[in-house]
Order: structure tokens, then C-alpha cells, then sequence
């Protein structure tokens, strides 16, 4: 704990903590060596993690790195942090993100980006988003994992950027009761580690039921760690021809197909699938992201959390209400609520959120329909490129950046359980992705699959 607490003092320039907690840790840690001395070993004692500033962490403040929830600091503690607390998990501190993670590049943050710690000359890169100070923290040694979460693929995609192991589990899987909501139906918070094994422990630690998020599957939660056999013989691995992009480039076809014969030499077959409604996802995405964040959002009206703005002569509650929403909330959390709000109101609703809702359905029949064929698992890219330069793309048209989404969204969008695992470098040495899907429950096929690709 304390080289870790270390390397954190020392790891400012990645702007991958936010809210240091040193003594905490060194008290956890304290409390995790009396429990060793005790004879009781928990999975994750003492074992130092950063948590993404998305958990309420009680007394420790929480603010999905919003402005508008400055000076917010829990009563409670979100079920994963206890979870992982209750396995002698030591917190360092609270982690950067994309505000309320919604972004891709950790740029809309209150604190400015996360810092990818791999760099091209002096060029800075993102560490991707949401959970951008989650993976920024791992790859650059400040923590030995990190929580996340993933509505669209903010654990993926920057462990993807950062060359790490990030596992977003399937809907349920995990209590969502105390993250801070974005879009409830899509939301799952999972593990971000530097290798497999480490997210198969983590992800023991933090799964199961929780009577508290009504979501939350009632489901005994296999031991992960022990499905970590490297056998795959026998698996069909489904490469579906729909990821496959105009444009998509070179090195990036490559590592798929190095991939794809990783998995054959390891004993898999694989074979080509159909995914037909995957061009869809993408825009029925963000039409429901939005839709279910405007409503989470309401909540912030200068009442009942952080920060209220400074009442005028005359004012009303209105004028109250939307003053302090226009302070405290970033511009892409404006766009968010612009759009949810445009696509849930009476007059746009059958034909836009309807409609997503209904393309919704036909991407989840899409994966059914291949399970239901014998495929195990789906091999994809996580991302459609190599992590991109900070600035580059933030002032760009907003599409743009959504469209680092192209490989995640679908997972969400179906429930599914989805794996970022580090399997190569591009022509300037940054590290790639490759993504494995699997069956709903199935997380341990999917951890043992990406196994063999590490
Ligand atoms: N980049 C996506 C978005 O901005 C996904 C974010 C996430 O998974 N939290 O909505």
C-alpha cells in the first residue's frame, strides 16, 4: 500500500486520481495485515485498487467528476466498494472520468483528462473513457487494479487505449445500488486489471445478488478463477462479417486475425456469423443512453445534492433549478439531457425512442439466435483504432467521437458480457484490443477465452 500510495504522489502529471485517500488506505491496510495475522486470507486483502469516481464511497467525496455535484460526500457506500472492502480491498483514492461517463477520451471531466501513460514522442494521449483514470492508474503502476463501469463501453475501450484487462459483466451481475446512474438499463460496473486473472478475482469479489437493485440477478456466482484453464478445445468462436468497417484499418484487421488464430492454435473452430442488426446500434444507442440519463438527471436541481447556484433578487425555484443546472453540468451532460429529453417528449417519442427500443430487441435476437447455433463466444476489435491524441477529437463533431463506440455498444445493448484483452501494438508500439462477447452468465467461458489471447 504504501508504494502505491507512493507512485500515486508521484504519477500527478497522469491526472489519474482525483480525491487521494492515504488514510484510509494505510488504516485498510492496517485492518487487511490483522486479518492475514488472524489466519482469514479474503481474495483482496490488502491489495490496493482505485475507485472510479462513479461510486459513492462513504464520507469520500463522490462526484462522477461533476461540477454539479461539488461537496458531495455519501452517507452510504455503493454495494461494490463494500463488496470489495469486505474482501480486504484497500482504497487509494477516487478516479478520473469522463463527467457522469459520458465521453470517450476522459475529456469532459470537471478535472480535465486522465493521461494515457503510453506515448508517442511527446505527444499526449487519452486514456479513453469513461473510466479513464481507472485504466490510466493501472497501466501506470499507481494502483494494482481499478474499479469501472461500462454503459457503452467505458471499461473496454480505455483498457483497449491503456493495454490492460477490463471486463464489463452482464447485465445483473453486479448491484448497481450506489454508482451513480447514467443510463440504468445499460450500466454494469466490473474490473479493470493488468491481467486475467486478476479481473477474474476482482469480478468474484464484487458479483452477486443484491435485494437492493431490483436488477440484480439472484445467481450463484461461479468461482472465476478456477475456470482459468486455458482449455478451449472444442469452442466455436464466432467472428461476425457486420465488425468488419469500411476503413477499418490495416493493423487492426491484422490483430483480429491474429486472434482468430490464437484461439484455433489453443483447440477453438472458428467460424464466420452474422450479427445483421449491428449497424443499428450505434444511433439506438444514443437515442436510449440519453433518453435514461435526462431522467437519472433530474435529480440535480441544487436541493438534494452538491452544488446550488447563488439566488438573485426575484429569482424563483425555476430560476434556481436552472441556473444551477447550467453551472454545475458540462456541455456534453447538456447535450445529453437536450437529446433524452427531445427523444422521450410526446411528440418524438414512437419515432425515436420507440424505435431504438424496438431495434433494441432485434440486436439482442441477433446474439440469441448465434448462441443458440453453438457459438460460445464473438471475437472482435474493442476499438476502431489505436488511443488518439488529447484534443484531437473533443472539439470535433460529437459523432465523431461517439463512433469510438462502434465495437462496444452492442454488448450493452443485449446484456451481454464483454472482455478487453491486450493482444498487440500498432506501427507506433501503442497497444490494441481485441474483444470477446460471450453468453449471458457466461463470464467465466469469457475470462478463460481471453486466457488464451493474453
Ligand atoms: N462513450 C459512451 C458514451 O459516451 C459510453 C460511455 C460509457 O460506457 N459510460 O455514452
Amino acid at each position: 500500500t504504501q508504494s502505491c500510495l507512493d507512485a500515486v504522489e508521484a504519477g500527478d502529471a497522469l491526472n489519474a486520481f482525483v480525491h487521494k485517500t492515504p488514510d484510509i488506505a494505510l488504516e485498510q491496510a492496517r485492518a487487511a495485515d490483522a486479518r492475514l495475522a488472524a489466519g482469514d486470507a479474503p481474495s483482496l486483502c490488502g491489495i490496493p485498487l482505485g475507485i472510479k469516481d462513479l461510486f459513492c464511497t462513504k464520507g469520500v467525496p463522490s462526484q462522477a467528476a461533476s461540477n454539479i455535484l461539488r461537496g458531495f460526500r455519501p452517507e452510504y457506500e455503493s454495494t461494490v466498494t463494500a463488496k470489495l472492502f469486505g474482501e480486504g480491498a484497500v482504497m487509494l483514492g477516487k478516479l478520473n472520468m469522463d463527467e457522469f461517463a459520458m465521453g470517450s477520451s476522459n475529456e469532459t471531466s470537471c478535472y480535465g483528462p486522465a493521461v494515457n501513460p503510453w506515448k508517442v514522442d511527446a505527444r499526449q494521449l487519452t486514456a479513453g473513457g469513461s473510466s479513464g483514470g481507472s485504466a490510466a492508474a493501472v497501466a501506470g503502476d499507481l494502483c494494482l487494479g481499478a474499479t469501472g463501469t461500462d454503459t457503452g463501453g467505458s471499461i473496454r475501450q480505455p483498457a483497449a487505449f491503456t493495454g490492460i484487462v477490463g471486463i464489463k459483466p452482464t447485465y445483473g451481475r453486479v448491484s448497481r445500488w450506489g454508482t451513480i446512474a447514467f443510463a440504468s438499463s445499460l450500466d454494469q460496473a466490473g474490473p479493470m486489471t493488468k491481467s486475467v486473472r486478476d479481473a477474474a478475482i476482482m469480478l468474484g469479489a464484487i458479483s452477486g445478488h443484491d435485494e437492493r437493485d431490483s436488477t440484480s440477478a439472484d445467481l450463484a456466482v461461479p468461482d472465476f478463477e478456477a475456470a482459468l484453464t486455458g482449455d478451449i478445445r472444442g469452442r466455436r468462436i464466432g467472428i461476425p462479417r457486420e465488425y468488419r468497417m469500411d476503413g477499418m484499418p490495416a493493423e487492426i484487421e491484422a490483430l483480429w486475425s491474429e486472434g482468430a488464430q490464437m484461439l484455433r492454435d489453443a483447440g477453438a473452430e472458428v467460424v464466420d456469423i452474422s450479427l445483421p442488426h449491428t449497424k443499428y446500434a450505434l444511433p439506438a444507442y444514443y437515442v436510449i443512453a440519453p433518453a435514461e440519463a435526462s431522467s437519472n438527471l433530474a435529480r440535480y436541481d441544487g436541493v438534494r445534492y452538491g452544488h446550488r447556484a447563488t439566488a438573485e433578487a426575484g429569482d424563483t425555484l425555476i430560476d434556481m433549478y436552472e441556473k444551477t443546472r447550467a453551472e454545475g453540468f458540462g456541455k456534453e451532460v447538456q447535450r445529453r439531457v437536450m437529446v433524452g429529453t427531445y427523444v422521450l417528449s410526446a411528440g418524438f417519442y414512437d419515432a425515436y425512442y420507440n424505435r431504438a427500443r424496438k431495434v433494441r430487441a432485434l440486436i439482442k435476437r441477433d446474439f440469441e439466435t448465434v448462441f443458440a447455433d453453438g457459438i460460445d463466444a464473438i471475437l472482435t476489435p474493442a476499438t476502431p483504432s489505436a488511443a488518439f491524441g488529447l484534443g484531437e477529437m473533443a472539439d470535433a463533431d460529437p459523432v465523431a467521437m461517439y463512433l469510438n463506440d462502434v465495437f462496444t455498444v452492442t454488448v450493452n445493448l443485449a446484456g451481454l458480457p464483454g472482455i478487453s484483452v491486450p493482444v498487440g501494438r500498432d506501427a507506433a508500439g501503442l497497444p490494441l484490443g481485441l474483444q470477446l462477447i460471450g453468453k449471458p452468465w457466461d463470464e467465466a467461458g469469457l475470462l478463460n477465452h481471453a486466457y488464451v489471447l493474453e
